[in-house]
């Protein structure tokens, strides 16, 4: 009986070495740190409690003018901001580093001109100071409107090709819902890591962690500059097209 039951415990023995060997689905879950929790907003397009507020339709507190950080001017009304020409760029007194950002935007329904001076304002996805070009996302007529597909909406300009075309008609509101990942410097000024952007263009992912060469320059090739956090910058283009609007403009900072 001892001998029979010695046999067994030995002939059993892989097979229990097997089982205690079998991973188990607790060692691969991970239970903190719990996220912090976030309430939505009623739409997606409403901030969530976590955001940071740029324009909410009452003022331009959070903005300056890129230009010498005086407050800025542009036109408020209705709940809506529109782009004072005379008065230059605006920027956020806040500076980013990695964000989510959401801002809506309008060509007027009677928008005029042609090309690159159609409309053309721009988001500036970080603006490192008054002499450099920054990193542009595009905004521009694009429903009926040709133009080089590198500098169209939804483009980082003369670097990304949108995917698609998702442009509404002028007079309606738009949407860019962003991801921003900040370039990285070593303490000589040399590039660590590149910037990339993710755009959402009224709900279409029109570019997927778009790898930049630097900033986006009217002429010539990108090249980095150093700098760290910066403030997010709305243009003012110089043609001659009625200007355009922006509202409900948020932003998450990425821990
Ligand atoms: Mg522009």
């Amino acid at each position: 009986m001892l001998f029979a039951s010695a046999i067994l415990a030995i002939a059993a023995a892989p097979v229990f070495a097997q089982q205690s060997a079998q991973p188990k689905p607790e060692e691969t879950e991970v239970w903190t740190p719990v996220p912090p929790v976030v309430t939505p907003g009623a739409t997606d397009s409403a901030p969530p409690s976590d955001a940071i507020i740029l324009f909410d339709g009452r003022n331009e507190d959070e903005w300056v003018s890129a230009q010498d950080h005086t407050p800025a001017r542009w036109i408020v009304g209705d709940g809506v901001l529109t782009v004072a020409k005379s008065a230059g760029n605006i920027e956020t007194k806040r500076s980013f580093k990695d964000y989510q950002l959401h801002i809506e935007w309008k060509i007027p329904e009677n928008i005029t001109g042609s090309g690159q001076a159609r409309g053309n304002s721009g988001v500036f996805l970080a603006s490192t100071g008054p002499g450099d070009a920054g990193y542009e996302l595009q905004v521009l007529d694009a429903y009926n409107n040709a133009t080089y597909v590198n500098g169209m909406a939804g483009s980082l300009y003369k670097q990304s090709i949108p995917f698609v075309n998702a442009a509404r008609k002028p007079g309606e509101w738009q949407t860019y819902d962003v991801v921003w990942t900040a370039p990285r410097f070593h303490s000589d000024g040399s590039l660590e890591t590149p910037a990339y952007a993710t755009v959402f263009w009224d709900g279409v992912l029109v570019d997927n962690h778009f790898q930049l060469q630097g900033q986006t320059l009217y002429i010539g090739k990108p090249f980095y500059k150093a700098y760290d956090r910066a403030p997010i910058k709305l243009q003012a283009h110089g043609d001659k097209s009625e200007p355009i609007s922006f509202r409900n403009i948020w932003v998450r900072e990425i821990p």
